[in-house]
């Protein structure tokens, strides 16, 4: 049988964050096949062992997270009629628990993918309502100014009529190349509409040729990962999102 930390167990089935799962044992809130846990290290089979946390019964259902280094030409789906999916770049055995990408990379966009098959953690990475920020690494043709960053400050309307919200526009390096001047950005918004960064820089009338994704709340991009390669995540990364 398998063995899993007590602390693990309660903060992967969504009852907390690992410092607060901790302290629900200290307090004598959780209890192992009917007897106060002292112990928040002790490990346990997530599958026999009877767990309660305030008396309602914590069900094992196993999880996985990863983060990808997603690369141009497969699609932020798990099921595609013509394209390759982000689910083909991981190994058979890492596909078993069914893991899905949290939210959506264009087709041409490179860098932080989640995937996972924890809804709730997706849902709540992807609420509207809860602002997270993802920033990006882009390459626009033109040169982005100030005036562009105070419009992003501002918000701008894109094709539909929607008006974005703040979003922070960091200026970096012009490079010149053939056919014009381009320059290197990061930009950080905190909403995602389809296409939301192209779109934002079509409505001040600039095109992005690259783009990267390399935040997404607290994950951030290894850029240790080549592109196309995935690790999982680590405790630190999951004590900061869970
Ligand atoms: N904005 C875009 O335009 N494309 C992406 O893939 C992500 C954000």
């Amino acid at each position: 049988a398998k063995r899993m930390r007590l602390d693990k167990l309660l903060a992967n089935m969504g009852f907390g964050t690992r410092s607060e799962v901790k302290r629900a044992v200290k307090q004598g809130r959780v209890t192992v096949d009917g007897k106060t846990a002292k112990d928040f290290g002790m490990t346990l089979d997530p599958e026999a062992a009877d767990v309660k946390f305030d008396g309602e019964a914590v069900v094992y259902r196993e999880t996985i997270y990863v983060m990808l280094n997603k690369p141009q030409g497969v699609v932020s789906a798990t099921e595609d009629a013509r394209d390759r999916t982000v689910i083909d770049l991981l190994d058979p055995d890492d596909r078993i628990l069914e893991p899905f990408p949290v939210g959506r990379l264009d087709k041409d966009t490179e860098g932080l993918l989640l995937l996972t098959n924890d809804g709730k953690l997706a849902h709540e990475l992807l609420s509207p309502r809860k602002h997270v920020p993802k920033t990006y690494e882009a390459v626009v043709r033109g040169d982005v100014d100030a005036d562009d960053q105070a419009a992003f400050k501002r918000g701008v309307t894109l094709d539909d009529g929607y008006e974005t919200m703040p979003a922070e526009l960091t200026i970096g390096d012009k490079e010149s190349r053939p056919d014009g001047i381009h320059s290197r950005i990061r930009l950080t918004i905190r909403e995602g509409k389809f296409h939301q960064v192209k779109r934002m820089f079509e409505a001040v009338g600039k095109q992005v040729v690259y783009l990267k994704r390399v935040s997404m709340g607290p994950l951030r991009l290894d850029e240790s990962l080549k592109l196309g390669d995935y690790r999982p995540l680590t405790e630190a990364e999951l004590d900061e999102l869970l």
